[in-house]
């Protein structure tokens, strides 16, 4: 678009205002403008168009302290190369997005759009390890996040000055630039300003124009009973602090589980394995075992064959939110001495001359049913 400097008109006339007027004003007077001659209020004027990109172009300029003393000592001159110059200027359409807050508010618009500076806090994610036991009963614990938290020196607004943010003068507040490339315009986000449309000229010292710091916070993190690894736990609105007014991010804390030295979990139920002597696979026996809380009884019935499995109920892990827990369930593997006493020895052999045992072959698929009817 090449638009001849000499006839522009005067930006304060544009916007009907005095050469002394306040931002407040200048504000409101922009308002009124853009609200009159807004394309999407004005669709298929061409001149509705014209005015209204008059009228952002001298909000645009007027609203920034170090390019309205420019303009007011130079004119036009002042704003023309690096302002309105080579660079691509902004659509009429395009334009409704600079002032996300104003026009938000003016169209109804609300929400998150393009070039508003207004920015939901981002998603964190807090990665606690924590031991199977108490995966399966919960647990209380108190944990440390780094989060950014609006600056208390500027109160989250990236300047102390209270001039606020200005328009960004490399993409004109659009908050990306465009580009011709063959048939197609492209659209990149500006760099200047992070795709936001404005820029921070005078930034606090403390966050650097940032309007976050960085904070460490202690929270309160109740795992549930009957967690698993990899449960994801969202407490809504404790990540990181928001922009210029945007909501807070969510928080994430994200549980790993340790492995226990002998149990394993299937869901609700614990499989653990224990070795048993051939006497007590023979003629049954009741053993105490480790369970997760305490000792259990294990009841052995009489004839088990090695690697049946036992379940022992109620001796799981609880149900997520719910009574009742999962079961224990022990594979029972019986073990073959491999060491015999002189006594043990002739034990065993007046017990081998007692019992006659068929070592008949049998299919692998057989054996598995013979487990089936085993267990
Ligand atoms: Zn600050």
């Amino acid at each position: 678009m090449s638009r001849n400097q000499v006839s522009k008109a005067d930006y304060y006339e544009v916007l009907g205002v005095t050469r002394e007027v306040s931002e407040t004003e200048l504000k409101t007077a922009y308002r009124k403008q853009a609200m009159k001659y807004h394309p999407d209020r004005n669709p298929g004027d061409a001149s509705a168009e014209e005015r209204f990109k008059e009228a952002s172009e001298a909000y645009q300029v007027l609203s920034d302290g170090d390019k309205r003393a420019a303009y007011d000592r130079y004119g036009h001159a002042a704003t023309g190369a690096g302002f309105n110059g080579g660079g691509p200027f902004a659509d009429a359409a395009d334009l409704g997005d600079i002032f996300g807050d104003l026009f938000g508010e003016m169209f109804g618009g609300g929400g998150q759009r393009r070039g508003s500076r207004v920015q939901r806090g981002e998603d964190l994610r807090f990665d606690v390890t924590i031991e199977f036991e108490e995966a399966v009963f919960g647990k209380e614990t108190e944990v440390k996040v780094r989060r950014r938290e609006n600056c208390a020196t500027c109160r989250g607004a990236g300047t102390t000055s209270g001039r606020g943010p200005t328009v960004c003068a490399t993409c004109q507040g659009r908050g990306q630039l465009r580009y011709q490339q063959g048939f197609f315009s492209v659209a990149r986000a500006c760099g200047n300003c992070g795709g936001t449309g404005t820029v921070i000229t005078d930034p606090c010292t403390t966050c650097r124009g940032e309007t976050r710091v960085m904070r460490e916070f202690k929270m309160n993190v109740k795992i549930p009973a009957g967690v698993e690894d990899g449960t994801r736990i969202r407490y809504s609105g404790e990540g990181e602090a928001g922009r210029f007014g945007g909501p807070r991010g969510d928080l994430y804390v994200v549980l790993s589980v340790r492995a226990h030295d002998f149990f394993e979990r299937d869901g609700v139920d614990l499989h653990c394995v224990v070795p048993i002597s051939f006497p007590q696979a023979a003629l049954g026996a009741e053993v105490q075992i480790p369970g997760l809380e305490g000792e259990v009884t294990l009841r052995i019935p009489e004839g088990t064959q090695s690697g049946k499995e036992i379940r022992i109920r109620n001796e799981g892990v609880p149900h997520l939110n719910e009574n009742g827990r999962g079961d224990l369930i022990v594979q029972v593997l019986v073990q073959t001495p491999k060491k015999l006493s002189r006594t043990q020895r002739e034990l065993v052999r007046q017990l081998a001359d007692s019992m006659s045992v068929e070592n008949k072959p049998a299919s692998r698929n057989m054996l598995n049913k013979m487990k089936d009817l085993f267990n």
